[in-house]
Order: structure tokens, then C-alpha cells, then sequence
């Protein structure tokens, strides 16, 4: 490694000097015709100069000096032409070699040995000629041209030596050698000439010197330089990959890796980064998907299908929901959007999208063999009206999602303030749901039902009350879904049957109505031993399954169920016991499947005779007679007023309960036999 690293330097030293010599070389080369030009000129001025001084002269004929004058000239314009040509060659060739320079460089020399022999040339024959003026003059122009050659001539080593050694020892070789000799003189002129060329060597000797130094400088900025290019491109690419890795690593903890869109913590980021980015003013919703049914998928077809079902529901997802926003999912089945909304109705708006996102979720999936059918309850919540922040937006579309649920599935239900409150009251309610019976919150209540006509009392609904020492007076509305979705409804019924049946074993008029209306739930319907439970009922209060009547829901059409519900309703019919179809009208279009179930009666919702003026005459007339070709009766509830009595027995309702005959009452009450229609 090191014996590699010191070769390599080796080699670098040697590139460099290479590089050095031939740097020094053109340098010099390139300064040496720079000067050129002035050597030229002052060659020149010299010569006429020293002609128009001798001019006219006795010694020397006039065309010699002419002729002489003009081949200085011819000479002169010779080199300047060179001269120009070179300096042009230097500038456009940068890589000129030395080889390409040397005949140039011969050219020069030869130009200006050239000059210093023209000027040899007529040193001597002044000398010679012995005229005082011409000698005078040529022993001041000769040393004043070699002393400037000492500078001029300075980059080139031997050429000036040469060249200030010809024109000065001509001049003393003159003198030693003129007619009347004058030795001291030549001496002098040797002197001279020694001091010239030490002169000469040492102008050289800097110039180089100078070179080199900037050479050095030069060579040190631009390895500098490379270096510090090196760095920033290194620095650079390092930067750019750790950027890169960790956007990928960035965007792998943000995604989830089964449906690849966002995971909670991701969506969450990228909440921050708008709310960030977007002015205060841009309104946001969230909305909470939740998937319905997702688990009997997960646990029926198992997991590898409730995988592939979730990353289709959420790339459906996705793709409804567009550029408005991002989608996350948030864990099991469940997803969230946040959308960026108009400011006008954001509300409105999401619920347009999410109809949207419904319908391409229902789609049927193709999945292992089968066609599945998903669907989903949502909760929106906009961050404008309430000035939530994004966060807090989706916690209430969450509860709202909740809401959806309870509400019955695949609907969409809008935040709104009560709902966090109402949350809050369910938990509460539910918890004292649990102590209600045994610390004896519950009571039974009993509403007359009477025959249409001659309204006497054909029997009484048994209505459930909770009186509970916190919340007073809970309304049956409020409190019978929270025991159904508990299941806390199966003891629940129990206890009214059981509290009904002997409040009448107690009080009912011999002679009178024994019978009773009690409300069944679905979930007490299918749970285990519900039969059972309405015999040892019966028989423990010694009462006749002919003096009861179950009130059940148009839920009791529930595909899902069919086959237990029916079985159970059949074998109460047989039983002996009437079934009474409740708020019929409300729920499933199920007229053209009464005829499947063991069903007596059927008690038209009060909301439809609370319309008998506008669209409920048509409905319950429409109703009764397609009861009647069932040998169907039928039942009014929420009669209140004596026009309604009238209108109800002009259709030919069998029976009606409603406040006009009677309240709610803890006991049985006899109705006014006066009251008739
Ligand atoms: P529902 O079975 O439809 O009961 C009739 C409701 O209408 C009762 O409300 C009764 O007080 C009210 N009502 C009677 N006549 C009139 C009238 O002329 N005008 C008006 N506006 N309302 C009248 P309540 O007692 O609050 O019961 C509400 C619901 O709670 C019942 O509706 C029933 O679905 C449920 N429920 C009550 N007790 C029980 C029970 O023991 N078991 C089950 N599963 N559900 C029950
Ligand atoms: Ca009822
Ligand atoms: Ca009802």
C-alpha cells in the first residue's frame, strides 16, 4: 500500500516536473517574442538614428549606408511579422509542444544575430574608417542596444548571451584592430561586456525564478481547487444518498405494508405537514371508514382472504378519494381520509365524496372463487365550524362512525358537538344497566289496547320503565338499544314477562282482559332457550298461552336469521302464543314475505297515523287490505284524537291503542265505555 502510495508520488513528481519544463519553456518562449517587439523598434530607431547623425558622410559612401539602412528595415519588418505570427500561434494553440516551438525559436535567433551582425557590420567600418563622430556615436548606441538586451532578452539564456557578446566584443575588436588602435578602450569594451552578460545571467536567473514561483502557485490553486471539487462532489453524492435513504426509510415507516397506503403514525405526519403548509383558513375533514361485518369475512374465509379484501377495499379507497387528500388505515378494518374542503357546506361535500368511495367499495370482490360484498359505516367531521384541529377532527368522525353503526350500518353519519356527550352518557348508562334490576329500578306500565267500534279493552301492552336514582326517568327509546347491544335485553325481558304476568295474576278483574302485549327483541328472540323461558313463565303464573302476545320488529326478516327465527316464532305459534308484527312499515319492505311467518297482527306505526291527512291514509289503507286477504289483523298505534278513531274504523282497523283511550299506567285501568267514536 505505502511502496504504491510512494510510487505513485514518484510518478506524480515526475509528471509534474515534465509538466513544469514545458510550462517554463513556452512561458519564456512566449515573453522573449512579447519583447521582441521592442528589441525590433529600438533596433530600428537606433539604426536611422545613428544614420541621420553621420548623414552626410565623408569617410563612408551614402548608398552603403543606405543600403544598409534598408536591409535593417527588411530584416526588421521580417521579425515583427514573425514576431506577430507566433504570439497569434501561442494564443490559439494553448497545447503548443516545445518541438513545434524550436524552429520558431531558431527563426528569432537567427533574426537577431541577423541584426547584431548588420550592426557589426557598421561598428567596424566607422571604426575602421576612423571618423571621430561615426565612432562616437556607435560606441554609445552599441553598449546602450546590449545593455537593454541584458532585460529584454532575459527569458532566453544562451540566445542573449550570444547575441550581447557579437554586438559588443565587434565593437572592441574594431577598436584593437582600427588604425590608430585603441587598446584601452577594447579592454573596456571586454569589461563591459563580462559585466553585460553576469547582468544578463543574473535578469535570467530571476525571471526564472519568478516562473517557478508561479508555476508553484498556480499548480498549488488548481490542485486546490480539483481537490475542493472532489470534496463538494463527494460531500454532494454522500448528502444526496443519505437524503435519499432516508426518504425511502421515511416513507416505509409511514406505510402500511398490507394495503400500502398510509399507517396511523403516517397519516398523523402528514396532518402535521398540511396543517403546517395550509393557511388557518383552508378547511379540512376527516372521515372514519369502518368496515360492517369484516370479521364474519376474516373468520369465515380466513385471513388470507380478509387480506386481500382490506387492500382492495383500501386501493378502491384511494382511488375514489383522488387528489383531495390522503388516505390511512388506521388499524383492523378500519380506514380514515383527510380531505381538504370548500369552505361552503365541507360537510355536504365530504358526504358527496364518501357516497363515492361507497360505491366503489360495494363493488363485488373477486376473491378466492367467490363474489364478496363489502360495505362500511362512516363518520365526517370538518375542522372549520368547530375549529377543530386535524387530529381532534378525526377522533369525532370516529365517534360519528360509531353513531353510523348503532344506527344500523352503511350509512353515513355527520359530527355533531352532542355526540361526544351522548358518547359519554351511553357508557354511563350502559354500567347502570347492569345494577338496574337488582337495585329495583325497573317498573311495568300497562296501556290499554281496545276493538275498534265498541272499544272495549281487548287487551294491554306492557311498557318498560326505568326510574335511576342519577339519570331520573330514562326514556324506553334511549335505553332498550343500549341493553340490545349489550345483550343485557335478554335478562331484561325476562324480568318484564315475569313482572307482567304476576301483576295481572294480582289485579286483573276476573271477568276482564287478562291479556297482554309484551315487546320482544330480536336478541332475545334468537337467544338460547327463548321458548323456554316464555313457558315456565306461563305456567309459573298459571296463565294461558292464548292471554299472550309478543310484539316483535319487521326485523324478524333479517336473512341472516331466517331459519332459527323461524323455527322459534313457529314453535311459539303452536304454542298457543299470538305474534304481533310492531312499528310495521318502518324497517324491511316486508308485506310480500308475511305470508312466511306465523304472524297475527300487524300494528301500524304511529308515525303513519300521525299522517292519516297527508300520505298515511294511503299507506295504512293500502296495508289493511293486503292483511286482510292474509287473515292478517290489524292493529293502530299513537291514536290521539277522535277524527283519527273515525278515519281508522272508516279503513277498517280492527284494533287501536293510542293516549285517546289510555295512557301508560302502573295498573290496569278499565277504559270509559262512554267514549265512542
Ligand atoms: P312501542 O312498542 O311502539 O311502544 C309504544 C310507545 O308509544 C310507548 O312509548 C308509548 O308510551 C307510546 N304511545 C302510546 N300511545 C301514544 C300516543 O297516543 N301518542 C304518542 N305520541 N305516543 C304514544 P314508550 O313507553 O316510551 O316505549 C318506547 C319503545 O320502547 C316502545 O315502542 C318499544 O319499542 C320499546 N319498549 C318499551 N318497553 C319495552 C320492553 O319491555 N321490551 C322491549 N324490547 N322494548 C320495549
Ligand atoms: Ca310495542
Ligand atoms: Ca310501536
Amino acid at each position: 500500500m505505502s511502496i504504491l502510495f510512494a510510487k505513485n508520488q514518484l510518478l506524480d513528481k515526475a509528471e509534474d516536473a515534465r509538466s513544469f519544463k514545458r510550462w517554463l519553456y513556452v512561458s519564456l518562449v512566449r515573453l522573449a517574442f512579447r519583447n521582441n517587439f521592442a528589441n525590433i523598434t529600438v533596433n530600428l530607431a537606433a539604426g536611422f538614428g545613428f544614420v541621420l547623425i553621420i548623414w552626410p558622410s565623408e569617410e563612408m559612401s551614402e548608398s552603403f549606408l543606405a543600403q544598409w539602412l534598408v536591409a535593417l528595415s527588411v530584416l526588421s519588418l521580417a521579425r515583427l511579422t514573425h514576431s506577430f505570427f507566433v504570439i497569434k500561434r501561442l494564443r490559439d494553440e494553448p497545447d503548443i509542444t516545445q518541438a513545434q516551438l524550436r524552429p520558431h525559436l531558431f527563426l528569432y535567433a537567427a533574426g537577431l544575430l541577423t541584426a547584431a551582425g548588420l550592426w557589426g557590420i557598421i561598428t567596424a567600418s566607422t571604426v575602421l574608417a576612423g571618423n571621430e563622430e561615426s565612432r562616437h556615436a556607435a560606441l554609445v548606441i552599441i553598449p546602450a542596444l546590449a545593455a537593454g538586451a541584458t532585460g529584454i532578452l532575459a527569458s532566453q539564456r544562451m540566445i542573449g548571451r550570444i547575441y550581447i557578446s557579437v554586438m559588443l566584443l565587434q565593437g572592441s575588436l574594431a577598436l584593437a584592430l582600427a588604425r590608430e588602435p585603441e587598446h584601452l578602450m577594447a579592454v573596456l569594451g571586454v569589461i563591459f561586456t563580462i559585466v553585460m552578460l553576469i547582468a544578463h545571467r543574473n535578469n535570467h536567473q530571476v525571471l526564472r525564478q519568478s516562473f517557478e514561483l508561479q508555476f508553484r502557485n498556480n499548480d498549488l490553486v488548481e490542485k486546490l481547487e480539483a481537490e475542493r471539487s472532489l470534496l463538494e462532489n463527494l460531500n454532494a453524492t454522500l448528502e444526496a444518498r443519505v437524503r435519499q435513504r432516508t426518504a425511502e426509510l421515511k416513507e416505509l415507516a409511514a406505510q402500511d405494508p398490507l394495503t400500502r397506503v398510509l399507517n396511523r403514525s403516517g397519516l398523523m405526519q402528514w396532518c402535521a405537514e398540511q396543517e403546517e403548509s395550509v393557511s388557518a383558513s383552508a378547511g379540512f375533514a376527516a372521515i372514519f371508514i369502518d368496515l360492517d361485518r369484516f370479521k364474519q369475512i376474516n373468520d369465515g374465509l380466513g385471513h388470507t382472504v380478509g387480506d386481500i379484501v382490506l387492500a382492495e377495499v383500501a386501493r378502491r379507497l384511494n382511488r375514489a378519494l383522488g387528489p383531495h387528500g390522503a388516505l390511512g388505515r388506521w388499524g383492523g378494518d378500519e380506514f380514515v381520509a383527510i380531505v381538504r374542503t370548500p369552505q361552503e357546506r365541507p360537510e355536504d361535500w365530504s358526504c358527496t365524496l364518501v357516497d363515492r368511495m361507497r360505491a366503489a367499495v360495494e363493488e363485488p370482490i373477486g376473491v378466492a372463487g367467490r363474489q364478496l360484498q363489502v360495505g362500511f359505516s362512516a363518520g365526517v367531521a370538518a375542522t372549520g365550524s368547530d375549529r377543530l384541529r386535524v387530529t381532534d377532527a378525526i377522533h369525532c368522525a370516529d365517534l360519528a362512525a360509531g353513531d353510523a353503526k348503532r344506527k344500523g350500518r352503511g350509512v353515513t353519519q355527520i359530527y355533531r358537538k352532542t355526540l361526544l356527550a351522548e358518547q359519554e352518557r351511553n357508557l354511563a348508562l350502559v354500567q347502570a344497566l347492569k345494577q338496574a334490576i337488582a337495585n329495583r329500578e325497573f317498573s311495568v306500565v300497562f296501556q290499554p289496547v281496545v276493538q275498534a267500534g265498541t272499544h272495549a279493552v281487548h287487551s294491554h301492552e306492557v311498557l318498560l320503565r326505568w326510574n335511576n336514582p342519577d339519570y331520573g326517568l330514562v326514556s324506553p327509546d334511549e335505553f332498550i338499544p343500549i341493553a340490545e347491544d349489550t345483550g343485557e335485553i335478554v335478562t331484561i325481558g325476562a324480568f318484564v314477562l315475569d313482572t307482567a304476568l304476576r301483576e295481572i295474576a294480582r289485579t286483573a278483574d276476573p271477568e276482564g282482559p287478562r291479556r297482554l302485549a309484551v315487546n320482544v327483541s330480536l336478541r332475545q328472540l334468537i337467544a338460547p332457550g327463548f321458548f323456554e323461558v316464555v313457558r315456565s313463565m306461563l305456567e309459573r303464573h298459571q296463565a294461558r298461552p292464548e292471554d299472550l302476545v309478543l310484539e316483535v320488529t319487521e326485523s324478524i326478516f333479517d336473512t341472516r336469521r331466517q331459519s332459527i327465527i323461524k323455527a322459534v316464532l313457529l314453535e311459539l305459534h303452536l304454542y298457543g302464543v299470538e305474534i304481533h308484527i310492531d312499528d310495521f312499515g318502518t324497517g324491511y319492505s316486508s308485506l310480500s314475505r308475511l305470508h312466511e311467518m306465523p304472524v297475527q297482527a300487524l300494528k301500524i306505526d304511529r308515525s303513519f297515523v300521525q299522517a292519516l291527512d297527508s300520505h298515511g291514509h294511503a299507506i295504512i289503507e293500502g296495508t289493511a287490505l293486503i292483511a286482510r286477504k292474509l287473515g292478517i289483523a290489524i292493529v293502530a298505534e299513537g291514536v290521539e284524537t277522535a277524527q283519527q278513531v273515525a278515519q281508522l274504523e272508516a279503513l277498517g282497523i280492527d284494533y287501536l291503542q293510542g293516549y285517546f283511550f289510555g295512557r301508560p299506567s302502573p295498573s290496569l285501568a278499565r277504559p270509559p265505555q262512554s267514549k265512542s267514536a
